[in-house]
């Protein structure tokens, strides 16, 4: 089974924590907050009261047999960065790192970060899709390129079959999956019609997307 550490016990470091755990997932705790770390301990399968941009606690707690690790520092940035290089240094293999800026987020990924979330980033561009757009349900950024968008089909798909609709020959817009009551319809075929009250499931380039979001 995977192990699991996570660095740093702020509200997204304890969520990630929680989720894993929920999951059924072994996960080490870490953070220099006694406090902190006596909350989480009820929860995860450890928790470790020490300072992680020391390499000897790094060592002494065998972090490098761990599989995935996030460092779930914000404010400190020279710890967050810090942390970040050393884990790589010593040969985990995959670091998850939070960045709280676009120059944070770029430092992380000079120092070796194999993922770098943003999360209040993140979820800001979510909320602004949502909000902007009445049929978009929700949105997820694969890429730069790339998103994942779940909406109620603008009017003019209603009823027609999506080889009708030839959406991939035409935008690169991909519809993985149909959402009809209670049924998930995954790789719908090009005999599949659009219902009314379907919800779709499309991938496609940032720019494809536009094309589907109706204004309010
Ligand atoms: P969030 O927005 O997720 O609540 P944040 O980005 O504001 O969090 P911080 O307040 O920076 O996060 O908290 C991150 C946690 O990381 C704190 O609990 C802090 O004690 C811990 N931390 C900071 N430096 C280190 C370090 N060198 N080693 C271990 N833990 C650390």
């Amino acid at each position: 089974m995977k192990e699991f550490a996570v660095i740093g016990l702020g509200r997204f470091g304890s969520s990630v924590a929680h989720a894993l755990t929920q999951m059924g997932k072994s996960v080490l705790a870490i953070d220099l907050n006694e406090a902190k770390v006596q909350a989480m301990s009820d929860v995860v399968t450890h928790a470790v009261q020490a300072d992680a941009a020391d390499p000897e606690n790094l060592k002494e707690i065998g972090i490098r047999n761990f599989d995935v690790v996030v460092v779930s520092i914000g404010d400190d940035l020279e710890a967050s960065i810090l942390v970040t290089m050393l884990l790589k240094e010593m040969g985990v293999k995959h670091v998850i790192a939070k960045a709280g800026s676009e120059v944070h987020s770029k430092v992380l990924q000079k120092v070796g970060a194999d993922r770098v979330v943003f999360p209040e980033w993140d979820m800001g561009t979510r909320v602004a899709h949502n909000l902007v757009a009445s049929n978009i349900l929700d949105y997820i950024e694969l890429s730069q390129d790339y998103t994942i968008v779940e909406l109620k089909p603008p009017r003019r798909m209603v009823n027609k079959s999506l080889g009708d609709l030839h959406l991939r020959a035409r935008h690169g817009i991909n519809v993985v999956a149909l959402r009809r009551n209670e049924e998930l319809i995954v790789s719908p075929g090009a005999d599949d019609v659009i219902g009314p009250e379907d919800v779709l499931v499309v991938v496609g380039r940032n720019e494809y997307m536009r094309s589907f979001q109706e204004e309010e």
